[in-house]
């Protein structure tokens, strides 16, 4: 993690040593994020624009560092998946979201995001029970998004777990969809209740043909195999048209709402 100097325009300085040190100073400090009311989760919505319904929140940890300011989950969720906090990093942001869900429409579900780490320990099918009966949120509200962009998804306890949670009712999601390495097996393996496009697909619609031909085949094969879609990263209408033509299911992104303009603290 590179700390900011000189302003957005101004020259970065590289200096190893310094970054060295930040990023060692960060590895201290997550220990200590939760405990000092640090952490807090933001939603972002989910649309379904043929119908103009608003169908989900995503849920997006957020970490306010003390002297650098907001660090980016990009950063710090690695972090915490080296220093073993991501368990209970994901719990807190579980627990919120189910709580944070029951003051929303009935039909309105809460999507949460899940470490491959989380899903090869086997608590995770008992944290999801515990915060579903502490909310009083019905299983079927919440959505598990598994990254696909990571290993370790596919081991047989994942699966088995993944398998659990769908007899529970919640519904699960593959993120990042077409980006990892895993993706066909999975697909093969599991039955997802949704595939989620990555946004560097999506960035170039309609104009890139190829990006065009791609979307369009995920959507074609989410569809093959029963599952809906949403894409990600959606700023422009010229997209969002494209994608409603292409047969995409919902939406996410700039577009229809930042995550970080609605916060909720818990
Ligand atoms: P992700 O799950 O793919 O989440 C979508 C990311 O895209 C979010 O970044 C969101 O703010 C951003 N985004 C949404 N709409 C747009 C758009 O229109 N344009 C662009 N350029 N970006 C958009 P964020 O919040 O920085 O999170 C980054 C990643 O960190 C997430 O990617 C997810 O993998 C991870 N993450 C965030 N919160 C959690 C969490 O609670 N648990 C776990 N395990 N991972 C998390
Ligand atoms: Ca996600
Ligand atoms: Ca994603
Ligand atoms: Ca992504």
């Amino acid at each position: 993690y590179s700390v900011k100097r000189g302003g957005r325009h101004g020259h970065q300085a590289y200096e190893p040593g310094l970054e060295i040190i930040a990023n060692r100073q960060l590895h201290a400090d997550l220990r200590h994020a939760l405990e000092r009311h640090q952490l807090h989760v933001v939603y972002q919505p989910q649309w379904n624009p043929p119908d103009g319904e608003l169908t989900g929140y995503e849920a997006l940890l957020r970490w306010e560092h003390p002297l650098y300011g907001p660090v980016p989950p990009a950063v710090f969720i690695p972090i915490a998946e080296q220093s073993g906090l991501i368990g209970i990093f994901g719990e807190f942001v579980l627990r919120a979201a189910c709580t944070t869900a029951m003051q929303w429409p009935p039909g309105v579900r809460t999507t949460v995001n899940v470490s491959p780490l989380q899903l090869v320990e086997n608590k995770l099918l008992a944290e999801v029970c515990a915060a579903l009966t502490a909310s009083g949120l019905p299983a079927g509200r919440l959505e598990l998004e598994i990254t696909e962009s990571k290993p370790a998804v596919d081991s047989e306890g994942a699966l088995i777990t993944l398998h659990q949670l769908k007899k529970l009712g919640v519904r699960i999601a593959l993120d990042d969809f077409g980006t990892g390495t895993a993706s066909l097996d999975m697909m093969h393996r599991f039955s997802f209740d949704r595939m989620k496009i990555d946004s560097r697909f999506v960035a170039g619609l309609p104009e890139d043909t190829r990006g065009h031909a791609i979307v369009g085949s995920l959507i074609s094969l989410a569809h093959k195999l029963g599952a809906q879609v949403t894409a990600e990263g959606v700023e422009r209408m010229e997209q969002a048209f494209s994608l409603m033509e292409l047969g995409c299911d919902e939406m996410q992104g700039y577009l229809f709402g930042h995550p970080d303009a609605q916060t909720s603290v818990l």
